[in-house]
């Protein structure tokens, strides 16, 4: 589905990733981990069309999407749950998931992918006219969520979505996502989680200084040596 090919992104004079190659299978999780400034919100803005890239290509379903603008990549399938989930922080919960929905592919749908999110995520039915803003942290996930959701996307990228989150909060993030992939949806999954994103996901890149250092199945990269000892603390 996804193709990322010999990708570098500079800010500026700096180089923030080095001929990263990645894919994604249709179906599958995967998984980029890494620690901060390793480059991880970079390769999600860049194949989201948020960054240009300095050299390489990013493919998708078989076409080259390098030179597609952000907005139209999103009609595509191509969507993303941003880090700090930017929502709109004085509309409510509703009006930020319809913004979801703005493309003419997915507003066809609106209604229809409205219900099947207040389905997967209870919670934003009851609080549907509350201000985004008055919500709690893990309430405010689920909608940047769901306002992704409504978009109807194909490949949905998160941008750890944990952050922040209880415990508690995040094994329930971790279904919501299970559950995503289970109703079709292709994921990226972008967390410093590393040992519960290990256990959920098909494949797994470390991405270390702007560089893929490491690639392998979760179960692989769980018993990793360096994995275990950069990620997860053994
Ligand atoms: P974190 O886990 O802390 O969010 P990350 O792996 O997502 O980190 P990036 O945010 O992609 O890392 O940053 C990669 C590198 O690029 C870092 O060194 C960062 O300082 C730098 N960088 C990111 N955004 C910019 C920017 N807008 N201008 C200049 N440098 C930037």
């Amino acid at each position: 589905m996804l193709k990322v090919k010999n990708l570098s992104v500079h800010y500026g004079g700096m180089q923030a990733l080095s001929n990263v190659n990645i894919e994604v299978k249709e179906g599958e999780i995967v998984s980029i981990v890494g620690s901060n400034g390793a480059g991880k919100t970079t390769l999600i803005n860049a194949i989201s069309g948020l960054r240009t890239l300095t050299n390489g290509e990013i493919e998708f379903l078989g076409n080259p999407m390098a030179k597609v603008e952000a907005h139209n990549r999103v009609p595509l399938g191509v969507v993303q749950v941003p880090e700090g989930r930017k929502l709109f922080p004085i509309m409510t919960v509703e009006e930020n998931l319809l913004l979801g929905s703005v493309h003419p592919g997915a507003k066809k749908y609106r209604q229809e992918t409205l219900k099947e999110v207040y389905e997967l995520l209870p919670r934003l039915k009851e609080r549907s006219t509350q201000v985004a803003k008055t919500l709690s942290g893990g309430e405010q996930q689920m909608v940047a969520i769901g306002r992704a959701l409504m978009s109807k996307p194909k490949l949905l990228m998160f941008d750890e979505p944990s952050l922040g989150l209880a415990p508690v909060l995040v094994r329930d993030l971790f279904n919501i996502i299970k559950q995503i992939s289970k109703n079709g949806i292709t994921i990226m999954l972008v967390e410093q989680n590393v040992k519960q994103t290990l256990q959920i996901v098909d494949r797994c890149y470390v991405l270390e200084n702007g560089s893929v250092t490491i690639e392998g199945t979760g179960k692989e990269l769980l018993n990793n040596d360096h994995v275990k000892k950069a990620f997860l603390g053994m």
